[in-house]
């Protein structure tokens, strides 16, 4: 039998930026525990039956699997989203789209289409954070619609909806006061793709043509034609895309065309 800190000591054999951490919260998801319920029993011992499962999970992890796929969670926004290998990971550079959805001067009754929602991340931090607003998601994949679905369901039943297809198209003849996307926006042939926990996420959420753009293109040509007069647009992309997103959107007729960086001070979010 082996102690909370013993487990723990595992992570050792992680190859990741994050090993201790991955540990305590692989060993918490195997527990059903907070992570403060570790500092608090280090010298207890663990069941031989939870120890078991909690060394499966950690051997998926030292070949690469993300923790979010191992616990099958991931926390977005003030949201605890269901996450498979069918959606992007959620990431905390998307949380400064929300703020700044959060801060622009909208009717009450918004209306608001999140393009691509994968897990539902955005479109359910919005619903959550405003429960007047009138939010749509849309995702090409079934099989993301269907985690969108599930979270949807868990965390504000009715207030989502929901629509299977590719950016706009399932939107004809509809305008919006806000329309937001996180689209895939890596470069088709970076390195990145190959390494790391990107690995097990979708590729098509991820990878979008030989310079990243042809997604984030695609949306802030169509925009205009689905946004109400004085309505936004806000789209996330790559570190080094600012001044081509930029272009876009001042090509596609957007005013007021401004950048915001992430947490990492990376310019990430673009709006007009
Ligand atoms: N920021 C993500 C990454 O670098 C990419 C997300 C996306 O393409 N939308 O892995």
């Amino acid at each position: 039998m082996s102690t909370v800190r013993g487990l723990l000591g595992l992570a050792a054999g992680l190859d990741s930026d994050s090993a201790a951490l991955d540990a305590e919260v692989l060993l918490c998801h195997c527990l059903d525990k907070p992570r403060s319920w570790l500092y608090t029993w280090p010298e207890k011992n663990v069941d031989p039956a939870i120890e078991a499962r909690y060394r499966e999970l950690m051997a998926r992890r030292a070949a690469g699997h993300p923790v979010a796929h191992l616990t099958g969670r991931r926390d977005f926004w003030s949201l605890e989203l269901e996450v498979t290998a069918d959606t992007l990971i959620p990431r905390p550079d998307t949380e400064t789209l929300v703020a700044w959805a959060l801060e622009l001067p909208l009717p009450d009754i918004a209306r608001v289409a999140d393009l691509g929602t994968g897990s539902g991340a955005i479109a359910l931090a919005l619903a959550t954070e405003r429960p007047r607003w009138a939010v749509t998601a849309t995702d090409a994949s079934a099989a993301a619609l269907a985690v969108a679905g599930r979270n949807a369901e868990r965390l504000c039943p009715g207030r989502v909806r929901l629509l299977e297809g590719s950016w706009f198209a399932p939107l004809a003849g509809e305008r919006f006061d806000l329309v937001v996307s996180n689209p895939p926006y890596v470069e088709a042939g970076d390195r990145h793709l190959a390494r790391g926990d990107v690995r097990f996420e979708p590729r098509s959420a991820l990878a979008a043509g030989p310079e990243g753009l042809d997604d984030l293109s695609h949306i802030a040509r169509n925009a205009p034609a689905y946004i109400l007069p004085g309505g936004y647009l806000l789209l996330e992309h790559g570190c080094d895309q600012g001044e081509p997103v930029r272009a876009l959107l001042r090509q596609a007729g957007f005013e007021a065309v401004n950048t915001r960086r992430d947490l990492g001070g990376l310019e990430r979010i673009t709006g007009g």
